[in-house]
């Protein structure tokens, strides 16, 4: 459960070991771990957790096939490293929360035999650098007529396909978790406060941060012995506010995303679309009964702004994907989109282009104001990261802890399997769907849903007909998953406004009616939440579907 109330309190009168700026999958993890080594920890957040970055991911858990290429390709040991390290995480990010990541069939398509040979091989190769007990099925190369049936509607021309095999998550579901694991394990957590500027003792060492809580609007001070920025693409900002004299070295990307109602019957089996027109690889994924498309890769200096998916990046996508449908998509078949920014470090040959750019990370120690910095990195290796960055709070701390994240489980995976929605379509009376819904989505923790679904009728009943979302939902992320936006709830909680934004205007109204029960707005105040977020989601998606 989190407790924002009672974690402000604390937040503005006690003292930390480690204050975590920033609340996606980085930050999370860090605040995870540092808690779990028994060090007080505060973890705060500018908006909601994995609204950036880590809420609009690919939602690969991967080693990445295309770092694999590039690594024979040019000799780059690097590059091998960082899928070695992504095919070890892997398997840690499937295990310790089952309920919201789980192994992904994905098809290479090829239009001839020599084609077949090199991609068979390659991942033959990218089976090989997976540590033992992987999980998953062995890659195969499948003919044409499994392909059909792998993924209908497949277009003709096509030969057969290479199939093998990844993970795939609800990162800002994933992400939450994480948050949850660590409060539950003491971390002091927190969204919407913003890290304003930082105090100094008379060495120059930081001691204490002035934050800005944008619920409330009230500013105070957080005291702590060190301050960790995982602030991702915004990164370059907090720590040009702790040394003025760093020199900047995040090259945020630009990568959009968008989400199509198939016209063929959907597939379990995402494509690999093995080379896009600027030279990179392209996914076509199920997520959420939609098929997701992505992403770009373009060089963004604009941390500021949210990104969005634009014209451009529709058209690109739209005919990256064609090529290998029958029935060609158009933008009448697109119903959502997002797009986030790779938090890149360094540039290794001065061109303008990241598409190259190692996506490994880094953790630095700036010695003037002993501010840690975790940068660069990608959601399959959060676990990792978050290893590196606590090792070295915890040498600067004195402090001999180990970390103990390997096999922690996370908040809803203990005593889930894969069938534990038929425990909650029984006990509860739930359809199939909600409660399968339900199961995935919230692990366990399902049963906290339903109970408020069963104790009052009125939140049993489902947000928007033939869609598994109950209005017990907005309740319980109000309550009990700090959400403190209507977007938090949708965009977030349940994904709506990714997959379908038009579903997602339908629902806000009776959210913020709910939500606004549960966190005391007036009639003012709802209506106030509700047009500023219809008013967001139209210029998101107004460029989108036009
Ligand atoms: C399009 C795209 C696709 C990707 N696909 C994949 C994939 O399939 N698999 C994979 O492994 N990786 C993928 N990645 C990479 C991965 O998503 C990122 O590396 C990871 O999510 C970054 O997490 P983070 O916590 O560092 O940054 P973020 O998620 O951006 O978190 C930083 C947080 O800091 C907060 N913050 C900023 N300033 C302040 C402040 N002043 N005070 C308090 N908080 C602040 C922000 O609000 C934000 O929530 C993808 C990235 C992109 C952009």
């Amino acid at each position: 459960m989190l407790w924002r109330n009672l974690n402000l309190e604390s937040l503005q009168h006690e003292t930390f070991d480690v204050c975590v700026i920033g609340g996606g999958s980085a930050g999370a993890g860090c605040a995870l771990d540092a808690a779990l080594r028994g060090m007080k920890v505060a973890l705060i957040e500018k908006t909601d957790f994995a609204a950036e970055t880590s809420g609009k991911s690919t939602k690969l858990v991967h080693g990445g096939v295309r770092y694999l290429e590039q690594a024979f390709r040019k000799l780059d040991f690097a590059q091998l490293n960082q899928v070695k390290h992504g095919l070890h995480e892997r398997r840690f990010v499937l295990r310790n929360a089952p309920h919201l990541a789980r192994p992904l069939a994905l098809a290479t398509p090829v239009f001839n035999w020599w084609s077949g040979i090199y991609y068979f091989l390659g991942l033959k190769l990218y089976d090989w650098f997976a540590p033992g007990k992987s999980g998953m099925p062995p890659g195969k190369w499948i003919g044409r007529r499994k392909l059909d049936t792998l993924f209908p509607g497949i277009d003709k021309r096509i030969h057969s396909a290479i199939v093998y095999y990844d993970g795939q998550l609800d990162d800002a579901r994933y992400n939450l978790a994480i948050v949850q694991s660590a409060a539950q394990s003491g971390a002091v957590v927190a969204n919407y406060i913003e890290l304003q500027s930082f105090s100094s003792d008379n060495s120059g060492t930081i001691t204490a941060a002035k934050v800005h809580d944008r619920q409330s609007g009230k500013v105070f001070s957080i005291h702590s012995k060190i301050f960790l920025n995982c602030t991702g693409p915004a990164a370059d900002s907090i720590r040009l506010k702790a040394n003025p004299v760093l020199n900047p070295v995040i090259r945020p990307s630009k990568g959009a995303h968008i989400l199509v109602n198939m016209p063929q019957q959907g597939s379990p089996c995402a494509l690999l679309i093995p080379k896009t027109s600027d030279n990179r690889v392209a996914f076509a994924i199920p997520f959420e009964g939609r098929m997701m498309i992505g992403t770009t890769d373009e060089p963004c200096d604009a941390t500021e702004n949210e990104p969005f998916t634009d014209e451009q990046d529709t058209s690109f996508l739209l005919d990256t994907i064609n090529p290998f449908l029958e029935i060609k998509l158009t933008r009448e078949h697109v119903t959502g989109g997002f797009a986030g920014l790779r938090p890149l470090v360094g540039v290794p040959d001065n061109s303008r282009h990241t598409r190259s750019v190692l996506r490994d990370h880094l953790v630095e120690f700036d010695e003037r104001s002993g501010l840690v910095s975790l940068l660069g990195g990608k959601w399959t290796t959060y676990r990792l990261m978050a290893k590196d960055a606590i090792d070295l709070v915890a040498q600067k701390l004195n402090n001999s802890s180990v970390c103990s994240t390997e096999n922690h489980l996370l908040w809803g995976a203990k005593g889930w399997t894969p069938d534990f929605y038929k425990k909650i379509q029984s006990e509860y009376e739930i359809d199939a769907d909600v409660s399968q819904h339900l199961a995935d989505k919230y692990g366990i923790c399902a049963v906290l849903v339903a109970q408020i679904a069963k104790e009052t009728p009125a939140l049993g009943e489902r947000l928007l007909p033939g869609l598994p979302f109950l209005k017990a939902e907005a309740a319980y992320a109000a309550r009990c998953e700090m959400a403190m936006e209507i977007r938090d709830f949708l965009a977030r909680r349940i994904r709506i406004e990714l997959t379908d934004a038009g579903s997602s205007a339908r629902m806000a109204p009776e959210v913020a009616r709910i939500m606004g029960a549960e966190l005391g707005w007036n009639e003012q105040e709802q209506n106030r939440r509700l047009q500023q977020y219809l008013s967001v989601l139209q210029n998101t998606f107004s460029n989108l579907t036009t």
